[in-house]
């Protein structure tokens, strides 16, 4: 008997039908002997309705409220989808973050967990039940309810797998595992039968949100058995999806690069004009770590006649507390500079692979392949096994298509024999 944990999107309980389908998946390996605990994200769309609610209201709602607000979405579904296990005929129950005690920290909309409670699961499972838990959500320790940031259901159901040592955490979803990139740019992308750990954390950091990164963090750490598959298979398929795998490559395959990520959500802002002393890259990106905010990618021009211009990219939605902070720090002659620029049309694409590492030219072949259809790079920005370039927004769809053709990622790697 194995004890696994699902977790099934937004999409896949959007609608009465589709939850009706989750139950009868969930049913179909609960018959099979396993022990199913079950974590589900809100109805499609409906943590953006609340939230649009409460910015209906007040253009900087209190993060705690937003919480209150935002987890009501997971606490339709699971009465939804324990409902529709029962009128199947199984015996269901379920909890919201709270009730499981999903501890987490007191960070209002991006909580950390930092502990779960696995008893009175285990008891339930082990009376024959399967367990429906809200994602996204669990309590701080005075109480309060706490979110984990967008898309954090995925955080939700790897942590109670690895606080029940649950022998697989699946993640269903609208597709049917981790592709190149995001099937939905790139029409030929191609499903991975495996991705490493490590490509999969870039991955997701870099913007690919089929796996919120803290999930995949979660289960590096844990090391729990993570999964991606369809919620819209045929449950009896056996589709393998897109396993996350800890083993590095043996060189079997030849891939260099195994994936393209992008993503909309980061504002560029530049202090032009600025002075070049020492401290001043402190005395601009120091008070922004204190406000809690997180800077990316970072810039600073080669100096002339003592000035200098500082460029970083920041979280769209923080976008507008940086300003606040850097015109207060200016304000307050912490720094001198001419102008600060910013700019919210910019996005950021990257290419991933552990085979970078090895392999030298990776580098000039993406530029190479922007250059060819006039993109022009506004930052770059390189690890071992990732390279990140901020390009202007309009060319991001182009761009994820010519890296996907000049990479070969629609072709399956040659075997090395
Ligand atoms: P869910 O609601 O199930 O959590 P998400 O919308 O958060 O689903 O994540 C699934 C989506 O992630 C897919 O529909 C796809 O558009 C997108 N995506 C981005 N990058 C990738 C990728 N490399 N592989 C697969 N899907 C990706
Ligand atoms: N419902 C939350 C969101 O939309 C959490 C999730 O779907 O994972 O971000
Ligand atoms: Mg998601």
């Amino acid at each position: 008997m194995a004890l696994i944990v699902q977790k099934y999107g937004g999409s896949s309980v959007g609608t009465i039908e589709r939850i009706q389908n989750v139950a009868r998946r969930v049913a179909h390996h609960h018959s099979q002997g396993n022990q199913v605990v079950v974590v589900v994200s809100a109805m499609q769309g409906e943590t953006n309705r609340l939230l649009g609610l409460a910015h209906g209201l007040s253009k900087n709602p209190d993060p705690r409220e937003l919480d209150v607000i935002a987890s009501t979405g997971e606490q339709v579904t699971i009465g939804l989808l324990s409902i529709a296990l029962q009128e199947q005929g199984y015996q269901a129950k379920s909890y919201t973050g709270g009730q499981v005690r999903v501890l987490t920290d007191s960070a209002f909309t991006k909580a950390r967990i930092l502990n779960i409670d696995r008893d009175r699961i285990i008891d339930d499972l082990n009376s024959g039940k399967i367990i429906v838990v809200a994602g996204f959500q669990g309590n701080d320790e005075n109480g309060n309810i706490t979110t984990l940031g967008r898309g954090g259901s995925d955080t939700s159901a790897v942590a109670l797998a690895a606080a029940l040592k649950a022998d697989e955490c699946q993640i269903y979803t609208d597709v049917d595992g981790v592709y190149t990139t995001d099937p939905r740019i790139v029409s030929d992308a191609r499903r991975l039968d495996t991705i490493t750990f490590e490509e999969m954390l870039e991955m997701a950091s870099l913007g690919s949100k089929v796996l919120q990164i803290r999930s995949v963090e979660f289960a590096g750490k844990y090391k729990v058995k993570l999964r991606v598959l369809s919620s819209l298979d045929d449950p009896e398929s056996n589709a393998p999806g897109t396993l996350i795998t800890f083993e590095e490559k043996h060189n079997v395959e030849q891939e260099i690069i195994s994936g393209i990520a992008f993503t909309r959500d980061e504002a560029k802002i530049s202090i032009m004009g600025v002075e070049d002393r020492p401290g001043i890259a402190y005395a601009i990106l120091g008070p922004v770590a204190e406000a809690n905010i997180d800077v990316d990618m970072i810039v600073q021009n080669i100096s002339e006649s003592g000035h200098t211009d500082f460029s970083f990219t920041v979280n769209t939605g923080e976008y507008e507390k940086t300003l606040a902070v850097l015109e207060r720090e200016r304000a307050a002659g912490k720094y001198v500079a001419r102008e600060i620029n910013s700019d919210k049309t910019i996005c950021k694409v990257s290419v991933v692979g552990i085979g970078m590492r090895t392999h030298a030219g990776v580098a000039a072949k993406m530029f190479r392949a922007l250059a060819s259809e006039g993109i022009n790079i506004q930052v770059i920005s390189t690890s071992e096994i990732k390279i990140s370039v901020i390009i202007d927004e309009k060319y991001l769809e182009l761009a994820v298509r010519v890296l996907h053709q000049a990479f070969e990622l629609d072709q399956a790697p040659a075997e090395i024999s």
